[in-house]
């Protein structure tokens, strides 16, 4: 039973309640999963983020900055959004729930079907969270694998062409980076003991596209899968792919194997790339779809994001 609704006004004090009252206490942003009538979320303490002021949208060296309480809709309605951001925020139903639905939130959620994680993955996005002194900054594979909170998942950040890459570093199963052997949680709110400030999109290269899609039962229904892809072009070869995935597995998904197998060359024909990328998944059937069908779609609907993103003009940042 709820026994107190707190309104900080600070972060540090919304952080010292948080340690306050540990597992007794959960943060509440939009309130659209934590307010649900099956919410697993019972907390004594609320403890709203609605004071923090940490709801705006900033440019900075041409990156993005969000505030976690920005609201989806007004993501998708401000200029300064990337294309395929604004394309990726928008697949979620519908304009009520993205009024309401924070970023911060539905990063902190990490709901395995995520229409949004994937896009912030292709486009190298981190998550700040802050600490008693300092805030620090994981990127958003980091923190929907491991919720921040150890660094048994480091990732190895290398400089490319293209600007800032991450491989995961994990045992991981063939074929992708986190669906693996370490344990994850598969808690629909593992991430979200670390409290979440902004999110944090950095300026790509000029020949860096990306694009998503997904696939849903119906027009109102979650999706079944949700893909994002990016890649710098160069000539006719494609480099420093990434292609992130939902609903294959507890969480979103890169598919590392089929990026290391498709980096530095032409893009295969459709037909073969899907076979590629339906190889790389190994989703479980549910009521709603089949393991087989996921696995089908998973192929056709990467590449089709794929061949988005290189249309003139189609997946610019
Ligand atoms: C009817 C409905 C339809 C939906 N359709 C889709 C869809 O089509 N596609 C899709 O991808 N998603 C969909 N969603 C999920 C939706 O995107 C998320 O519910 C939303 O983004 C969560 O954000 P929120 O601000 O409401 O979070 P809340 O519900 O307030 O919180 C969610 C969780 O995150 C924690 N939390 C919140 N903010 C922070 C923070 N800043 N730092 C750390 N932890 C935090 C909370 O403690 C809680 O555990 C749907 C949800 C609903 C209810």
């Amino acid at each position: 039973m709820v026994e107190q609704f707190h309104r900080p006004a600070t972060i540090q004090d919304a952080l010292s309640l948080k340690r306050r009252f540990q597992g007794r206490a959960a943060f509440l942003a939009g309130g659209t999963l934590a307010n649900a009538k099956d919410s697993r979320l019972h907390p004594e303490h609320w403890i709203s983020l609605a004071g923090l002021k940490l709801d705006r949208i900033d440019l900075k060296h041409g990156g993005l900055i969000i505030g976690a309480l920005c609201p989806l809709q007004r993501l998708i309605e401000d200029p300064r959004t990337p294309e395929p951001l604004r394309a990726a925020a928008a697949q979620i139903v519908s304009r009520n729930v993205r009024n309401m639905a924070t970023i911060g939130g539905h990063v902190a959620a990490n709901l395995p079907y995520s229409d949004l994680i994937p896009m912030l993955i292709a486009l190298d996005a981190e998550v700040e969270l802050p600490g008693l002194r300092v805030a620090k900054r994981v990127s958003v594979m980091d923190y929907i694998t491991t919720g921040a909170t150890s660094g048994s998942t480091m990732r190895v950040r290398s400089a490319t062409k293209s600007g800032v890459m991450s491989r995961c570093t994990s045992a991981c199963a063939p074929g992708c980076t986190s669906a693996c052997a370490s344990g994850v949680s598969s808690a629909p709110t593992s991430g979200s003991n670390r409290l979440i400030t902004r999110i944090i999109v950095p300026r790509s290269d000029r020949n860096r596209v990306a694009a998503c899609g997904n696939v849903r039962e119906s027009a109102n229904a979650r999706s079944l899968l949700s893909v994002a892809v990016s890649l710098t072009l160069t000539d006719f070869d494609i480099h420093d792919p990434i292609i992130a995935v939902g609903g294959v597995g507890p969480h979103v998904v890169r598919l590392t194997s089929a990026e290391r197998a498709l980096d530095g060359k032409p893009l295969p024909p459709t037909g073969k790339l899907a076979a590629m990328i339906s190889r790389c998944v190994r989703p479980t059937s549910t009521p709603f779809a089949s393991a087989a069908y996921v696995k089908h779609q998973a192929g056709a609907v990467v590449s089709s994001a794929f061949q988005k993103a290189l249309r003139p003009k189609g997946g610019r940042g």
